[in-house]
């Protein structure tokens, strides 16, 4: 432990020296110092289960050695060229992208960031139709550069007030007070009432298959289909964004394929890497053409990213990931649902699939709602248990434990919430 500084030293130097709107979930965040598959510790040895995995990321767990070995392994033997080489990591991971896929999708673009995957996907789009204008989804997130900021529709992502204009929001298809179907409807009304006004000047249309930040929100079975069809009708197309939901953690290798749908293009990232930059945007043989003029990024595709995120594919399939978040997200679930039937003043929502569920907490304000959240995560923190939170309130606990967690794990993390919940639900005052 002598080793490290103290967490008040870290603190203050973070205060110091990063940007003051750098925030964290805690009061008294906690340092983390080592990672090793579900678990984190910190600096004085306490464990952490990770039920947040960095937000998706981590999905083969912390440190996972099937994955680090061969990390090192192409660390130490070529780090580094541009694309104007050959290498063969790059190659053999867009093919294995290409198995993994759904439909034509058979052309890939490596670069860092979901941000930037989905920025490469947006200009494809414009390039390929010879249209400027975008649909999004209200309470989308897609990054925060400036062309997936303005696809971004939650407020507190929209931090540039100068974001392009040619973006047209829709409701998303989930409405606090009206059933999944009536939601959906609603929002593809919106859709067709856009595309009739505007169609022949939109490229395309963002979606996260499931909405992440914006609380874990899974439209009814039908919706994308729907969606599809209409944009089909004005030559729109359709870029999923699973950044977030993509490499098995909804229980499908990609989140579209709970629908039967598949996008013209998909991004992805988070997972890729399991916490090695990684990233990628990929297409059909045609599509894929109209992006016709020299582009190219210095460390999309390079060596030491593409054997780890094979290694990553590899371990995903070897050990069934999705079929396990599906199984082990289906206990997770029925014991949120227990607790909200046990707290139905505390939890008002439980929602998502697989690994990737929100728990929306309720509150006298949408102020009270959120510090409840904030309460709770703290106290679920100094139990051992890292959650997240999310939600256009920020009052939905987010889990997305690294795919390896365990059922002891889960049955572990909801006793320990349990006794946190019902501490919240005896206090006095407003909840
Ligand atoms: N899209 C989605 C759905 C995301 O969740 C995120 C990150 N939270 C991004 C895009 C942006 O990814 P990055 O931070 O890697 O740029």
């Amino acid at each position: 432990t002598e080793l490290f500084i103290g967490r008040t030293q870290v603190e203050a130097k973070r205060q110091q020296y990063f940007y003051p709107c750098t925030q964290h979930f805690y009061r008294n965040s906690p340092q983390l110092v080592r990672g090793s598959m579900q678990y984190v510790y910190d600096e004085l040895g306490k464990e952490y289960t990770d039920f947040f995995a960095g937000v998706s990321v981590v999905a083969c767990g912390h440190c996972n050695p099937a994955i680090t070995s061969r990390t090192i392994a192409q660390l130490q033997q070529l780090q580094h060229t541009t694309t104007v080489y050959l290498t063969q990591p790059a190659v053999d991971l867009a093919e294995r992208l290409e198995e993994v896929l759904p439909g034509d999708l058979r052309r890939t673009f490596f670069v860092n960031s979901g941000s930037e995957a989905n920025e490469g996907a947006l200009l494809l789009a414009r390039m390929h139709t010879g249209r400027k204008g975008f649909i999004a989804l209200e309470s989308g997130l897609h990054g925060r550069t400036n062309l997936t900021m303005s696809v971004t529709g939650l407020p507190m992502w929209r931090t540039d007030k100068y974001l392009d204009k040619d973006v047209v929001f829709i409701p998303r298809p989930y409405q606090e007070d009206l059933s999944l179907e009536e939601a959906a409807s609603l929002s593809l009304e919106s859709l067709e009432r856009v595309l009739e006004e505007k169609g022949h000047t939109i490229a395309a249309m963002i979606v996260e298959p499931i909405q992440g930040n914006g609380g874990m929100i899974m439209p009814a079975p039908d919706y994308f289909r729907q969606v599809k069809v209409l944009l089909e009708r004005y030559g729109v197309l359709l870029i999923a964004d699973e950044i977030q939901t993509g490499f098995g953690r909804t229980g499908r290798m990609f989140a579209m394929e709970h629908y039967g749908v598949t996008a013209d293009i998909v991004s992805m990232a988070k997972a890729l890497g399991n916490g090695v930059p990684v990233a990628a945007f990929a297409t059909t043989d045609e599509i894929a053409l109209s992006l016709n003029r020299p582009s190219a990024s210095t460390f999309g595709g390079n060596p030491v990213s593409a054997a780890t995120a094979l290694a990553v594919l590899d371990y995903i399939r070897d050990q069934q990931l999705p079929e396990r978040a599906a199984q082990l997200g289906e206990r997770l679930k029925a014991g949120l649902l227990e607790l909200q039937q046990r707290y139905p003043a505390v939890i008002s929502h439980v929602r998502g699939t697989g690994l990737m569920l929100g728990a929306e907490l309720s509150g006298a304000s949408a102020d009270q709602a959120a510090q409840l959240t904030d309460r709770v995560l703290e106290a679920m923190k100094d139990h051992g248990y890292l959650i997240g939170k999310n939600g256009i309130g920020r009052n939905v606990l987010a889990f997305q434990p690294p795919l390896i967690i365990t059922e002891a794990d889960i049955d572990g993390m909801l006793g320990v919430l349990d006794s946190v919940l019902a501490e919240e639900d005896k206090t006095d005052g407003p909840l």
